[in-house]
């Protein structure tokens, strides 16, 4: 009884203490796990994975970094420029590479390495397309939104085990997370949606491509769902409030 009282009043505190606001947003999130910790992780896997992959290098593959840089240098941009919104002071070491796989899909691992596979190029047919999705995935990084679930299954195991209250959470939050077969929450999805629509803004894109993007996925959802697609649910709710989004005063007042 007294050791559960215990972990209840010490996860309150670590609660209290890993409370932080998403960039932008300003959506409140738990954030318990280490980011430099985490940001290690993800730079080991993501060398894991291109020593096992075919990485390109042809026009794709020099449109995917193009795309990339665009993206990540009008993001820090806009943060430099606006302190505060950032709740990171980690410097991210950007890569972007093409990958030579059939599956449609593409992600962005904790401090800025992203992969995009060969499969996706049908759907995202040019530059814009491409912009879509890597503003997208890049969003997801960029607002923490792996290590905030990570953070969720740590605390899931600190009802369970006094081990992880006792600061022994690396080993649990090993266990849960691949940083590469993520799938995300429907609000981290709409808040990477938001993100990415604004990053694509800050870089020079059409926002509005977006919308052209997830009709593509649409309709081509009924012959064999695309690997993007099982992560990324396509209904007419998220293309609706994309369009909502963009003609929100939130999305119109952002300026670099
Ligand atoms: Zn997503």
């Amino acid at each position: 009884m007294k050791a559960k009282r215990l972990i209840f009043a010490l996860a309150a505190t670590l609660l209290i203490a890993a409370c932080s606001k998403a960039p932008i947003s300003g959506r409140k999130q738990v954030l318990l796990v280490s980011e430099g910790e985490m940001i290690q992780q993800s730079y080991a896997q993501y060398r894991q994975v291109m020593a096992q992959s075919k990485v390109l290098n042809n026009k794709d593959a020099q449109m995917v970094k193009k795309v990339g840089n665009n993206i990540a240098n009008a993001v820090q941009r806009y943060f430099s420029t606006h302190p505060g919104q950032l709740n990171s002071n980690i410097q991210y070491q950007w890569e972007f590479n093409l990958i030579q796989d059939n599956t449609p899909n593409a992600w962005c691992m904790p401090g800025g390495k992203v992969a995009v596979y060969t499969g996706i190029l049908p759907y995202t047919q040019n530059e814009q397309g491409l912009a879509v999705v890597m503003s997208h995935e890049i969003a997801h990084a960029i607002a923490q939104h792996s290590r905030e679930q990570a953070s969720y299954s740590v605390i899931q195991n600190l009802g369970g085990s006094i081990f992880s209250s006792l600061g022994l959470y690396p080993d649990v939050y090993n266990g849960a997370t691949n940083l590469v077969m993520l799938k995300y929450s429907r609000e981290h999805e709409t808040e990477a949606d938001q993100l990415g629509l604004i990053f694509m803004k800050l870089a020079g894109y059409d926002p509005n491509y977006a919308i052209t993007f997830w009709n593509i996925m649409r309709q081509t959802s009924g012959t064999g769902q695309p690997e993007f697609l099982s992560t990324h649910p396509n209904d007419a709710t998220r293309i609706e409030n994309i369009k909502k989004y963009l003609q929100s005063d939130k999305f119109k007042n952002i300026t670099n």
